[in-house]
């Protein structure tokens, strides 16, 4: 893809989508609600390691449901796709990303996208306690991104104190012995990488990972396991978009994961990785803009994985 072309087409998707008012943001804690919609970034990263961005590419956000990939990775990482697959399956669910439905006869959470999955795969992360699993965890995101990141305090303490409902899935899972006994200790976890902090061209760096078969781009060291980026890359073609993802395969035709902060990750495998950042959902949670830029580009250069002309 000629360069020129792409960054005038990204400068063009901003200008057109910038004035765009559709869209409401996440309100579940009165930090999120405190974003300014205006806020619209979008920065692509090829796995050659050219960077293209335009707008608000270095505003900080939290990464929220975005970090469920990395961190299945991880689990993937410590126990192996065998085991792993016991505890959480990959089946989409076609529900909202915190619906309360569980697969009693296999006895797993449907996949590690939805929020009962993702608090499944993050009980898995090895360490010999909550500091050790903590610090596992950052060195892993610090690998995709290639520089130290930090929590949202405010954020991490609010998900914390009013995550009622991932609290309950959390109890449901213990009752059905799909999750172990240190359901507080992974509640945590849970919310810590939620309140990650990340810009969009960060996202762009990590999906460029994943494209790059898990080695990152622009520092060049590896991430993630070769063996386990198609794990990651399947479940999040077919579950990442939530209650969406059946559309989104359709029409954009890439593995793709958002969050409630605004920020979407989109990888286009040995290509590039997508990161685009603004806060204004969806009625599926996603990002309105974000997900009007990712159609156009894939429409534009043909990127869906079966637009095979
Ligand atoms: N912290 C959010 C939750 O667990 C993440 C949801 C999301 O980004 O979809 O409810």
């Amino acid at each position: 893809m000629d360069s020129p072309i792409l960054q005038d087409f990204l400068n063009e998707l901003h200008l057109k989508y910038k004035s765009m008012r559709d869209g409401v943001l996440a309100n579940y804690i009165p930090e999120l609600a405190k974003a300014d919609p205006d806020w619209f970034g979008i920065c692509i990263v090829t796995v050659d390691g050219q960077i293209y961005e335009v707008g608000d590419y270095e505003q900080l956000f939290t990464i929220q449901s975005i970090s469920k990939a990395f961190v299945y990775g991880m689990a993937l990482e410590d126990h192996g796709r065998d085991y792993v697959l016991t505890r959480v399956g990959v089946e989409p669910t076609g529900d909202s990303f915190n619906s309360i439905v569980l697969d009693e006869s296999s006895k797993r959470p449907y996949n590690p996208m939805v929020n009962a999955g993702a608090i499944a795969t993050t009980s898995l992360i090895k360490g010999s306690g909550p500091t050790e699993r903590l610090v596992r965890m950052l060195d892993m995101f610090q690998r995709y991104v290639g520089h130290n990141l930090f929590i949202d305090m405010p954020v991490f303490m609010s998900e914390r104190t009013t995550g009622h409902r991932n609290r309950a899935m959390a109890h449901l899972m213990l009752n059905f012995g799909m999750i172990d006994a240190k359901i507080e200790e992974a509640l945590d976890l849970y919310f810590q990488q939620c309140s990650l902090m990340v810009n969009c061209r960060d996202l762009a760096v990590m999906a460029a990972t994943l494209a790059n078969n898990g080695i990152n781009p622009i520092i060049k060291d590896r991430a993630v396991d070769s063996r386990y980026v198609r794990d990651i890359l399947t479940v999040m073609y077919t579950c990442g978009m939530y209650d969406f993802a059946g559309e989104w395969a359709y029409t954009v035709g890439l593995p793709g994961k958002s969050g409630v902060s605004g920020g979407l990750l989109v990888v286009v495998p040995q290509q590039m990785g997508i990161g685009i950042f603004s806060p204004p959902l969806d009625s599926h949670g996603s990002s309105v803009r974000g997900m009007q830029v990712c159609k156009e580009l894939s429409e534009r250069f043909g990127l869906h994985l079966f637009d095979l002309q």
